[in-house]
């Protein structure tokens, strides 16, 4: 599972609350009088800067990627999409029967590139290369995922009417469970409470056990939904999260191990054929 945003330095209003997250302060206010930039100050102060998922695709000797899923049509969710798709084979592109529209004078003002947007647009209208696929809850079909144990359990096609209906399209992203040798990976995107909600009552509490969550929206609290994430009842939870980026840290150390990108830097878990769990951190902390 690769988190495609591929911003590497932390905004200049963030730099505050990481100096204070990480005890320096004073060294900070030193730092900044040198007139240290951003970039600078993370490089001295705090080794986690987020990985370049491009270079480190690129750095495992990966050429083409079977499967791209766009969780939903969120930027943060395909900053760098443009250049990962010149730079990869992409097979199939997972999407959604989203309507968002993102107005065109706003760029100026957006932390994201056009560029990304627009290749986005491009890749939907495609029929080859990559095949574009948009799956629901119980659908079945005879490529991509049923011999990997991919389950999607969600969105339904009401959610995805919902979200653009409210163009609140955190309730469209995937969600998917991943099984393998008996153990269970939710993947849980950018799933609103409404989502999780409707997950719980459509599968059950044991159609949502899982081993490992991966905490939808980056681990916001806005996200927690409290008896799906009890339901789930995961060992692991793995929060994809740049550093100063605050999230539900205590909630979720209450449902299970919680260990963040911001921390621990690139996670990797791995599951054995005899279904052990393995987990492998950037940084030993
Ligand atoms: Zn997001």
């Amino acid at each position: 599972m690769v988190d495609i945003d591929d911003s590497r330095t932390i905004a200049e209003e963030q730099l505050a609350a990481v100096a204070e997250m990480m005890g320096i302060e004073s060294s900070y206010t030193v730092y900044k009088s040198l007139g240290l930039d951003a970039r600078q100050l993370v490089e001295k102060a705090y080794d986690i800067r987020l990985t370049d998922p491009i270079q480190y695709l690129t750095k495992l000797g990966v050429e083409s990627v079977f499967r791209f899923i766009l969780t939903h049509p969120d930027m943060d969710h395909m900053s760098g999409l443009d250049r990962f798709s010149r730079k990869f084979d992409l097979l199939n592109f997972w999407d959604t029967d989203n309507n968002k529209e993102i107005d065109a004078d706003s760029w100026d003002k957006s932390p994201y590139r056009k560029e990304d947007w627009d290749c986005y647009q491009q890749l939907r209208e495609r029929e080859q290369s990559p095949k574009v696929l948009r799956i629901h809850r119980d659908q079945t079909a005879d490529c991509c995922w049923v011999e990997d144990g991919i389950q999607i359990l969600s969105p339904s096609r009401e959610l995805v009417a919902d979200a653009n209906d409210t163009e609140d399209y955190h309730h469209l992203s995937y969600v998917l469970k991943v099984t393998y040798a008996n153990r269970s990976v939710i993947l849980g995107g950018d799933a609103s409470k409404k989502v999780w909600g409707d997950i719980l009552e459509y599968y059950g509490e044991d159609g949502v056990k899982a081993d490992v969550l991966l905490a939808p929206h980056h681990g916001s609290i806005h996200n927690f939904h409290k008896e799906a994430m009890e339901a789930m009842a995961p060992d692991y939870i793995i929060v994809s999260v740049a550093v100063g980026t605050d999230y539900a840290y205590d909630e979720y150390n209450r449902i299970g191990k919680v260990l963040s990108t911001k921390w621990y830097g690139n996670i990797v878990m791995t599951i054995s054929t005899l279904g052990h769990i393995g987990c492998a951190k950037q940084f030993d902390r």
